[in-house]
């Protein structure tokens, strides 16, 4: 029966220019100004061909998402808001893999329930930014888009967007996920590491999509997200994640519509499929009950959607020190209002998306004490919750 499947199967074609192009004419926010298109695409072109994720480590992922909502699972997806790809890889991802195992541990302790982990790893190199200059010191410069794009150093020569920034970026995914396997040999019978991270910049991940029997396969990450900024139902963002056969997610927020968030589930999960479409709500803390209305809607079109809740994102604010910063208080105010306020909808709140790092950092604001000293402030952009803090909202989640 699988022979005769794999023999009347049609061999995938390769994906052509022309199948790129029909992504490349939508609108598309959010990409960078590079300088030189041709050197762009010749970097492009040279890229190692092999996935980075295989097919069926992806739907072995989407299983897990639909064992969810029958099971009462919880995710856990959390990690930089943007990697360093200029640092030791290996460790770092070494680093990252214990620090997620351990709070998947942990909730799971917790909770008694069964906990899906999966990092912000192995491909969060790409940024949204709200402002498109910055001024340092009296002069504009290009804000840093991550650093598969320009350097955060605040010069015009490192702001400048470089092509050859994307071979480094993917030879840093390509020793992540080197690390992640290795570590999946050491642990044959325990749980896998899932990775994620924004499907932002389209040259880049257009160029790892593959043909499949059930639609595109994307070999960057096994679950791409889109973010709050590229998520227009006319954009090519949503186009591409309509197309994947990967699990996909949307950061949902408090100016995103009930009938939006209707349309977008029914784009991205028309079969109504479990374990295909999450949304990732980052309402902040006092709009969170906008989620109500959106529920409502979503669930009048699509029954299957996971919700899992982004406390962070909606709760960003300066602090007197001039550090950008959040309120550990705020985040289990919005966590905790997130899980009420899904449960009243009937619907199961199925976990957690944290900007969260090993290294021992003050970035977030503890009991209004605000962070101040550059040597523990290394983000290389959104203030991330250090151990003791992640431990503390982990502690927030119902059981
Ligand atoms: C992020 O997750 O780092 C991010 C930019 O989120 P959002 O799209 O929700 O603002
Ligand atoms: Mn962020």
């Amino acid at each position: 029966m699988t022979d005769m499947t794999a023999q009347t199967m049609p061999e995938p074609t390769p994906f052509t220019e022309t199948d790129r192009d029909r992504f490349r004419e939508l609108p598309a926010h959010q990409q960078s100004d590079w300088p030189d298109r041709g050197a762009l695409d010749a970097v492009l072109h040279a890229l190692p061909q092999q996935d980075l994720v295989s097919r069926a480590s992806v739907d072995e992922l989407k299983r897990e998402l639909a064992n969810l909502e029958s099971g009462g699972g919880l995710v856990l997806q959390l990690g930089d808001c943007v990697e360093d790809i200029d640092t030791d890889v290996r460790s770092a991802t070494c680093d990252k893999i214990t620090f997620l195992t351990h709070f998947r541990s942990h909730l799971r302790a917790r909770t008694g329930r069964h906990v899906i982990g999966v990092g912000r790893l192995a491909g969060q190199y790409a940024k949204p930014r709200s402002q498109d200059h910055e001024m340092v010191d009296g002069t504009s410069l290009p804000s840093f888009r991550g650093p598969i794009v320009n350097s955060p150093r605040p010069t015009l020569q490192a702001r400048t967007p470089s092509p050859s920034r994307i071979v480094h970026a993917h030879a840093a995914a390509q020793t992540s996920y080197a690390t992640i396997a290795d570590y999946h040999r050491s642990t044959a019978n325990l749980d896998p590491i899932w990775t994620s991270h924004e499907m932002l910049l389209l040259d880049y991940e257009l160029q790892f999509l593959r043909h499949g029997p059930y639609g595109n396969h994307l070999a960057t990450t096994h679950w791409p997200w889109v973010g709050l900024r590229t998520r227009q139902l006319d954009g090519a963002h949503i186009a591409v994640a309509a197309t994947l056969s990967n699990p996909v997610s949307v950061k949902i927020g408090p100016d995103t519509s009930p009938e939006e968030a209707a349309e977008l589930a029914a784009r991205l999960n028309p079969h109504d499929e479990p374990g295909k479409l999450t949304f990732i709500a980052r309402m902040g803390r006092q709009n969170v009950a906008r989620l109500s209305p959106i529920l409502r809607s979503v669930h009048r079109r699509v029954e299957h959607v996971c919700w899992i809740s982004d406390p962070m994102h909606g709760n960003t604010v300066q602090a007197a020190t001039g550090f950008k910063t959040r309120h550990v208080e705020d985040i289990i105010s919005e966590l905790e209002q997130f899980q009420t306020i899904v449960g009243e909808a009937g619907r199961h709140p199925a976990g957690l998306h944290l900007e969260a790092t090993p290294e021992d950092v003050y970035e977030c604001a503890e009991n209004a004490r605000e962070p101040g000293d550059p040597a523990r402030y290394r983000t290389l952009l959104d203030p991330r919750l250090n151990p003791e803090q992640t431990a503390r909202v982990l502690g927030h989640w119902f059981v």
